[in-house]
């Protein structure tokens, strides 16, 4: 499947909508084997989205440890690695502070991001549940594809490209584009992320699962929510405690992402 990335202008040539001579459509390639490393030719952009945060702590374990706290710092642990390997990453929040589902989203849009990867830890009423899950969309309703933060996600995404306000033709060609890619591709972005938590050894896996969580809904662009661990276990809960740990969680996830990108 060919990838277009929207960070060109789009415009109306003879009738049909228009991409620039430079933009690349590179061939899908199979997974690679081993963990190889690769170097970023395209300025991908990440918003990675640590859940939570402010008056809302997220899930609470036995001991008091807030998801909002371990989430954040796992965040900012893999903001810095992809740094490292040349990824222009932002953050949703770099601080303790409330921001609502519809910003979240609405930042990807207006930030034009790639990938939006959201980042949470689980909780559970069986204390024994534990391990690392990544989720990535199911497949949306009727009306789930009306909603009213997607419409606006998308007005806030034509803004950015600097597309003309009453080109209905071209927002019905790049909606067309966007909402056919996304669930594939954040398959094949799920699946290299379990690939870089199973090369880690060490971190339970339990597997990419859908589900309609609002961040998945609302985001264009290919989108996955990972749960690191059951902060309600208290095996894990002292694993998230660990910083080591959430060092190992964020090289997982980053070590995925090189996966994913070496695909393009
Ligand atoms: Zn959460």
């Amino acid at each position: 499947m060919n990838q277009i990335f929207l960070c060109a202008v789009l415009f109306i040539l003879g009738g049909c909508a228009t991409v620039p001579k430079s933009t690349t459509f590179p061939e899908h390639k199979p997974l690679p084997s081993g963990t190889e490393q690769v170097k970023i030719t395209k300025p991908y952009k990440i918003l990675v989205d640590p859940g939570h945060g402010g008056k809302d702590p997220g899930a609470i374990g036995r001991t008091g440890l807030k998801e909002k706290e371990i989430v954040l710092d796992v965040a900012k642990r893999l903001r810095d690695l992809l740094w490292q390997r040349g990824f222009d990453v932002r953050m949703t929040r770099d601080q303790d502070v409330f921001i609502s589902l519809n910003g979240r989203t609405e930042m990807a849009a207006r930030g034009k991001a790639d990938v939006f990867i959201s980042i949470h830890a689980n909780a559970s009423r069986s204390s024994s549940a534990k391990g690392f899950e990544i989720y990535t969309v199911r497949t949306l309703s009727f009306a789930e594809k009306k909603e009213q933060q997607r419409k606006d996600n998308y007005q806030l995404l034509f803004q950015s490209l600097h597309m003309k306000k009453d080109d209905q033709r071209v927002s019905a060609i790049v909606e067309d584009l966007l909402s056919r890619k996304k669930p594939l591709e954040s398959q094949r972005l799920a699946e290299a992320l379990q690939q870089g938590v199973l090369s880690q050894g060490t971190i339970k896996d339990r597997g990419v699962q859908t589900a309609g969580f609002f961040v998945l809904r609302n985001t264009l662009v290919p989108a996955v929510l990972i749960e690191l661990g059951f902060v309600t276990n208290s095996k894990e809960e002292n694993l998230l405690r660990n910083t080591a740990y959430r060092q190992k969680l964020a090289d997982a996830i980053a070590a995925g992402l090189m996966r994913y990108v070496s695909l393009k």
